[in-house]
């Protein structure tokens, strides 16, 4: 009888770490272009305990010389994921990791890969190097301790180490067109465009179906940012969070910008206060209320919009 019982902690112990291993975010590789990759965590989940802190898309693109990323995640635990489903398709070296702003699920994880590839160039928005370094990497570090729990155990700030510029990088016989932004869905933004590939990767400016976080932002310069995007005709787009898609992702989201900006423009013209027109412009979106983040961030976007016509206005 004690024989059983403990076959049977045996058999409780390895299923509850398959059951771990299952719920851990294990994503494979989707292949969207010749040389490209996206490890899609998509739809956007707000609950760490279901995602782990996965909830973004990071991106690689294998050159003659060595993989690009595009973004990587939340934790160490997620770059190391990251990192063996990159060697599952090749074994080149990572040489370079683009950082599209500076909320720290697009890039705590880089430290796995920095720790693989020591020599790795890590390249981001001038503005995100310089906040992370007087400071603002213990912010992150706090608020995605406290978010993720043991599943950011080991995570370290890893900041970049390059400064972006707006231009174009041959790297590998590949062309990574870098745009820089200012004033977007933060102020350290920055888009990648693989010419060769017709590939944008958009970070958080563009959302599938989610409404990203307001509170860093200007709307001004995120509608423009989104109108510029447009403007280079990607075939495929690879979107802060929410699925990969093609260019009608741009449109929707384009659409949901200029609602945004005529409604509060309408209704500022009336006269109203933020908190008056809100109800109003909420009953406007009522097609778009299933969207994730809605609830969070609508009243975020209209006190956002408000304020930039007050000021226009000036
Ligand atoms: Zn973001």
């Amino acid at each position: 009888m004690k024989h059983y019982s403990i076959y049977i902690s045996i058999f409780i112990y390895f299923s509850v770490q398959q059951v771990h291993a299952l719920e851990w975010p294990n994503i494979q590789p989707k292949k969207i272009g010749t040389h490209t990759y996206v490890i899609e965590h998509g739809p956007h989940d707000e609950d760490p305990k279901v995602s782990h802190g996965f909830h973004n898309n990071p991106g690689f693109v294998i050159t003659d010389t060595g993989v690009v990323v595009i973004d990587t995640g939340s934790s160490y635990e997620i770059g190391k994921m990251i990192l063996r489903k990159i060697k599952s398709v090749t074994s080149k070296p990572v040489t370079h990791i683009f950082t599209t702003h500076f909320h720290g699920d697009h890039w705590f994880a880089n430290q796995a890969l920095v720790e693989a590839y020591p020599d790795v160039r890590t390249i981001a928005h001038p503005k995100l190097i310089s906040l992370l370094n007087n400071g603002e990497d213990k912010f992150w570090l706090d608020v995605f301790s406290k978010r993720l729990g043991k599943d950011f155990a080991g995570t370290k700030a890893v900041i970049p180490n390059t400064v972006a510029e707006n231009k174009d990088y041959i790297i590998g016989g590949m062309t990574f067109q870098v745009t820089l932004f200012d004033k977007a869905h933060t102020a350290t933004d920055l888009m990648v465009n693989v010419i060769e590939e017709k590939i944008l990767f958009t970070g958080d400016i563009i959302n599938n179906k989610h409404f990203s976080f307001m509170g860093h932002g200007n709307f001004k310069g995120a509608y423009e940012a989104t109108q510029k995007a447009l403007a280079m005709q990607p075939v495929y787009v690879v979107v802060g969070h929410g699925r990969s898609g093609k260019i009608h992702l741009l449109e929707e989201f384009e659409a949901v910008y200029h609602k945004i900006r005529s409604e509060v423009g309408k209704y500022s013209e009336q006269g109203l206060m933020d908190y008056e027109m809100k109800p109003k412009v909420v009953a406007a979106f009522d097609k778009y209320k299933h969207w994730s983040g809605f609830d969070a961030q609508i009243g975020r976007y209209v006190n956002q919009v408000y304020t930039e016509l007050e000021n226009e206005a000036f």
